[in-house]
Formats: C-alpha cells, structure tokens, sequence
C-alpha cells in the first residue's frame, strides 16, 4: 500500500482517538473482533500506535462461517501476543444463530447483532474493561445515519457518534475508525498483509443497507467527498442532538438482569420463541 495511505490512516484513527478522549496507554482495550476487515484493520493500526488490545471473538454457531472466521484472529493474536477471548452464543445465550434463522428470517441479523451487544458488553463489564472498541468505519455511521434521517429518529441518530460514554451498566464504547472511509480500510486490507475472514455469512442478506450503500455511492460520485462531510458536519452540528433526552426508561430485564427498555430482553424473548411481544409467556 501507498505509504501516504497507510499514514493518513495512522493519523486519523490517532485524531478520533485523542478527538473523543476514547482511552490512553493505561486503559484496558477490548477489540470486538469478527475476523473481518474492519476490525483486522483496527487491531493492526492500534499496534501501530502503540497499544496492546485484548480481542474478543463470538463464536455466533454458523458452521463453517464461525470457524473460519476465527482462524485469520488467532492467526494475528498469536503473531503479535494478543490475549484472545472467545465466546459462544451457546454458552452466553442458549441458543445458536443457526438454529433460530429460519423463524427469524428477515429479522435474523436484528437477532445477531442484539445478541453480539449483549455477550460483548457483559464480557467487557466483567472483566472490568475501561472500553470496548468496534470496528465501524465512516461509511458504516453514514449509512446508519442516513437510515435513521427517513424518520428522525433522534435516539439512533445520537448513537452515530464516535464515543458512546459508559451508562447504565453498559462498558463505554468507541468508534477509533469514524474518521476513516471504507474505500480506505478496503484497499489497507488488500495491500497490507493482514489476515482477515473472507467468507461471507450465510445469513446476510441484499436488506436495506445495501440500498444505502447504492444511495450514497450515487451522492459520492455526484458530489464528491459528500460523506466526509456529511459525517463531520453531523460531528460539528452534534451538541444540540445530544442535549435531546429521549432515552427509553431502563430496566434490568426480568430473565437475564441485562438493562433493558422492555420487561424482557429481546435476546431472552427469543429464546423463549416470543420475539414479538414484551411479556413472559
Ligand atoms: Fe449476524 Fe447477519 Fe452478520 Fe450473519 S450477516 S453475522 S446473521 S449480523
Ligand atoms: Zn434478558
């Protein structure tokens, strides 16, 4: 890869990272780490910079897709001594990805993702870890934001931020790659040698991130250099978003203890096959 690239790179996950106060050198870091580019990246360029993060893999019961996506982490954690955690939905939730995608059909990556925040969160909060790092890039919050402009939804479009502060039981949470597009981490990826998972989830679906993706692929070309500033004018623009209080009153939930906004968390009423409703059978 073009050095210019690699330090641009560098240097704006150390601007997000100093811009946000997510954490310093006496910090306990904990990667989510799927395998996949964005968090492989993550990893290499905080290696770079100087710290030492743990890496936390989830083994979500999706033969073939799980095991080979731990294969490109262990690979890297043992080259660089990373103490690297697995995790299994299983253990954690009682149930696998697998065995409940055909009841959960078009909503089974709401489910996945539920339960990643979930098994991601009480590991960092029990092993006392000052933050748990994702690899979400640019494009990743633009789209998101983008999703969440159609209704205004003030609560998700807070969350685009670049840190999320520790609250209510949940571990803070910080965004190191905000500032980087994912052109960037695309190309990073294919030049540098860094193992990452390339098989794709069986469950994943051309849903409706892929049309914002298109959509914003459309402005990008029109207008260049639109989602650089599209996310740094929301950045700029921040302050009276964040003063809006609209959080849903929590609860620890009924069956787990988890905070949650309903009686029951959506990872227990899906173990409990009531997914749709906010009651215990
Ligand atoms: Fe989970 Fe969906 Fe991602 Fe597959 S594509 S790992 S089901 S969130
Ligand atoms: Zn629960």
């Amino acid at each position: 890869m073009n050095k210019k690239l690699s330090n641009k790179i560098r240097s704006r996950i150390r601007k997000a990272i100093r811009d946000y106060s997510m954490f310093d050198q006496s910090n306990r870091i904990l990667v989510a780490s799927s395998g996949g580019k964005d968090s492989m990246i993550l990893t290499y360029y905080l290696l770079e910079l100087g710290y030492k993060p743990d890496l936390l893999f989830i083994d979500l019961g999706i033969p073939e897709f799980s095991e080979k996506s731990l294969i490109p982490i262990q690979e890297f954690s043992e080259k660089h001594g990373l103490s690297l955690y697995v995790e299994s939905a299983l253990k954690n939730v009682r149930f696998t990805i697998h065995e409940i995608a055909d009841d959960y059909n078009d909503s089974i990556c709401s489910v996945c993702g539920s339960v990643k925040r979930k098994i991601f969160n009480r590991f960092a909060s029990q092993y006392k870890y000052d933050v748990l790092l994702t690899g979400h890039n640019m494009d990743d919050e633009v789209r998101f934001l983008f999703s969440n402009n159609k209704k205004w939804n003030w609560a998700y479009l807070k969350k685009s931020v670049p840190v999320l502060e520790a609250k209510n039981g949940f571990t803070k949470r910080a965004k190191p790659l905000a500032y980087v597009r994912e052109t960037e981490t695309l190309q990073a990826i294919q030049t540098l040698s860094i193992p990452h998972a390339q098989i794709k989830c069986p469950f994943v679906k051309s849903g409706n991130q892929d049309k914002y993706h298109n959509i914003l692929t459309v402005s990008e070309r029109e207008f260049p250099g639109f989602i650089n500033e599209y996310y740094f004018n929301f950045l700029k623009n921040y302050k009276p978003l964040s003063q809006y209080d609209d959080q849903p009153i929590l609860q620890p939930c009924k069956l787990c203890g988890d905070m949650t906004s309903s009686e029951i968390c959506k990872v227990c009423r899906v173990h409990k096959r009531n997914w749709r409703k906010n009651k215990i059978n």
